[in-house]
Parts: C-alpha cells; sequence; structure tokens
C-alpha cells in the first residue's frame, strides 16, 4: 500500500464536498456573527428535521450535553445515576463532577449495551437516571431499558454521542432516531463522530419543551434573558463557524452512514470465518452506522495481531483497554477488578478496524488479507 492507511480520512471527506463547505466557512467568517450566528438557528433546524424530534440544543461539545441534561433534569449531589462499565469516559466524568454517584453495571458482551437484568438490580430509592451508551453507532435495547426507567420512574439519558443518525427499531416495526427515544438524548460533532464539525461541538435531543428550554438555559448561563440569571448555568455554546460546517455535512449524513455501512458488510463477510475474531453483531432492534467496527479477538491475541497489522501499514484502535471503574480516578467509588467480568474481558478482547466514508475498495481488501494472515500463519508469537 502506498497510502498510507487511516482510521478515519478526514481529509478525503473534506476535499469531496470542499467548495460548499469552503463557501460556508467564508460566509460564517465574514458574516462576523461568530456568536449564536444565523447558521446555529439553521442547524438547529436541520438537526430537528433530520431526526424528527420537537426540541433540540446545541452545545460546546457532547460532554457538556451530558452535563446540561443531568442539570436540565434537575439531578441534585447524592443521586445515583446508572452508567455502563465499558464505555468512553465523558460519560461518568460529568456524573462525579455534579456530585452525583455513579453506579456502574456490566454490559452484554456481544452488543457492548447495558445489562437490562444489572440495571433493573442496581435501581436504589436514589436513582435518579440511567445512561444507555450507544456504543460504536448502534442502539442500546430502549424498550427494555424505558419500561424498567418507567416503572421506577426514573430519567434515561440516551448517549448518542456515537450513534447520530442510527435508528431504534421498535418490536412493532416502528423506528425512531437514537437520541430521541428516551427522556432526552445528548450527542457529540467531535470531528471523528459520524456527524463531525472542525473542532468541538455538541447538542441535545428531546420531545420535551419544558426541558428543553430549561437545556438551553442552562446552556447560557442560566438565563432567559439577558443578564437575567434563574439558575446557575454553563457557557456551552456551538460556534457559528461550526454550525456552518455541520449545516453542509447534514446533507450526507445518510449517505455517510451507507458508506460505512457499504465497508461493515464487506469486513462481515470477509471475516466470518475466522477462528478466533468474532464480529460486531447487529442488534435486530436498531440500525447501525458504525462509528466503529469493532471486533472481539480471543485467546489473548489481541495486542499481537495489533503489533502485526501496525507494522503492516494497517492502523487499530483499542476502545477502550481500561473499563471505567477500574480508572484511577474513578476507584474512589469502591469498585474492584472482577466486579464486571465482561466489560474487563472486552477490554483486553476489542479491536476496532478502520472504517469511513472514503474507504477504498483496494485499501480495504488489504486491510482484510493482512488480518487473514495473521490468523493463518503470522500467529506463532
Ligand atoms: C465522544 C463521546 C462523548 C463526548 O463527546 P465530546 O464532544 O468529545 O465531549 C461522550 N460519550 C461518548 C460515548 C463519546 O464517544
Amino acid at each position: 500500500m502506498d497510502k498510507k492507511i487511516q482510521m478515519v480520512d478526514l481529509k478525503g471527506q473534506y476535499l469531496r464536498i470542499k467548495e460548499e463547505i469552503d463557501q460556508a466557512l467564508l460566509s460564517a467568517v465574514s458574516e462576523t456573527a461568530y456568536i449564536n450566528g444565523p447558521q446555529v438557528k439553521t442547524f438547529i433546524e436541520s438537526l430537528k428535521s433530520f431526526n424528527q424530534v420537537n426540541h433540540a440544543v446545541t452545545c460546546g461539545n457532547g460532554t457538556d450535553a451530558l452535563q446540561i441534561a443531568m442539570m436540565a433534569l434537575g439531578f441534585k449531589p447524592g443521586g445515583e445515576v446508572i452508567v455502563p462499565a465499558f464505555t468512553y469516559i465523558a460519560t461518568v466524568e460529568v456524573i462525579a463532577l455534579l456530585g452525583l454517584t455513579p453506579k456502574f453495571i456490566d454490559v452484554q458482551p456481544d452488543t457492548f449495551e447495558l445489562d437490562y437484568e444489572q440495571l433493573e438490580a442496581t435501581i436504589t430509592e436514589k436513582t435518579v437516571g440511567i445512561v444507555p451508551v450507544h456504543l460504536f453507532g448502534q442502539c442500546s435495547n430502549m424498550e427494555a431499558i424505558n419500561a424498567i426507567a418507567g416503572k421506577h420512574d426514573v430519567a434515561v439519558i440516551e448517549d448518542t454521542a456515537q450513534a447520530m443518525g442510527a435508528e431504534y427499531i421498535f418490536a412493532d416495526g416502528r423506528k425512531q432516531f437514537a437520541g430521541t427515544v428516551g427522556t432526552i438524548g445528548t450527542t457529540s460533532f467531535f470531528p471523528s463522530k459520524n456527524l463531525g464539525c472542525f473542532g468541538d461541538g455538541g447538542a441535545l435531543l428531546t420531545n420535551d419543551a419544558e426541558l428543553a428550554q430549561r437545556a438551553h438555559m442552562i446552556a447560557n448561563h442560566g438565563q432567559r434573558q439577558k443578564y437575567h440569571h434563574e439558575s446557575i448555568g454553563v457557557n456551552s455554546r456551538l460556534d457559528t463557524v461550526q454550525a456552518a460546517v455541520l449545516n453542509v455535512k447534514i446533507k450526507y449524513l445518510s449517505r455517510y452512514a451507507d458508506a460505512r455501512r457499504t465497508v461493515a458488510q464487506k469486513y462481515d463477510i470477509a471475516l466470518a470465518d475466522i477462528e478466533g475474531l468474532t464480529t460486531p453483531k447487529q442488534a435486530p432492534y436498531s440500525t447501525h452506522v458504525y462509528n466503529q467496527y469493532t471486533c472481539q479477538i480471543a485467546d489473548g491475541r489481541r495486542d499481537a495481531l495489533k503489533a502485526f497489522l501496525q507494522e503492516r501499514g494497517v492502523p487499530t484502535m483499542v476502545y477502550y483497554p481500561i473499563p471505567v471503574h477500574l480508572q484511577q480516578a474513578y476507584r474512589q467509588y469502591g469498585y474492584n477488578e472482577g466486579d464486571f467480568p465482561v466489560s474487563e474481558q472486552l477490554c483486553k478482547n476489542v479491536l476496532s478496524l478502520p472504517i469511513h466514508t472514503e474507504m477504498e475498495l483496494e485499501t480495504q481488501d488489504y486491510i482484510i488479507e493482512q488480518i487473514k494472515d495473521f490468523f493463518a500463519y503470522g500467529n506463532n508469537q
């Protein structure tokens, strides 16, 4: 391979829509409405219409979106929030920062979503919320989660940072976009997410008008009216220039998802028969937008495969190497090794392969060939 293989090809993606993007950026720059410019309002409308949801609130990033959601829901210090142990740290960070107590639970070994039995068993009088994470681009089983949440009257915050554009499929066949099925959904426009801007950005989605209003107020220093501060808020905004980029890219979001799915299907077929490698499971209750294509490598050979591929110019990533409950900063919550065996095992097994909207057939053929090589004979370390 003469071309450097990448996990994500942001440059290639940009070049394909360069003219539109450059135009949008230039307008935003020359119009000088850098904060809350008209592009932000346009993007909020596009985001609502894409996701078929009544309210969208933009903010500075996906981590802020989670924090704003919990503040808008009125979570008070001491409340418990249930969260999977196998996730990105942001999900847990904001819980801790708000003085809430993270209650970890294990995940399912095939879809990586939270374990429903543990979810119900972990709910106490103090539980205020559940954060299902739609990890790697596929929805958790929202009907199961909503049923448990409803029974105990707790809020459901869908962490949709990796799943923008995925659709939850109800038992009756009805579909609804990820982030619009729970109480509130949060997302991120970090460049490598499925809908990425050229820096940081985030948003909240909900059908609850009052909740949306509170979220909007909190993201804007707790004010509805300038210099009248009703609640303690934060300063978290989506920049006008980022909104300008997103207004272009949201038009391509469905096509981007299709491109990722095409890559995933090719991996699915090519890697299906490799003993020792498990391809990601597609759940019946969700479409998959493959923010990551995450395999599991058996028998402790994950790191050897990673090194083998690296040597042959194929980058891979481990999302995530350490479960949240074993991260140093979260040891204070009293969890130990062995508490969540599935999450702990996944951290040793998972390997994400290159997947993006610009993947070329020959490049993917080359990647697949190297993986097959490893399992055929590169594997005697
Ligand atoms: C990226 C991500 C976030 C945080 O988004 P930022 O925009 O980087 O703050 C939160 N949760 C998950 C699961 C993520 O992947």
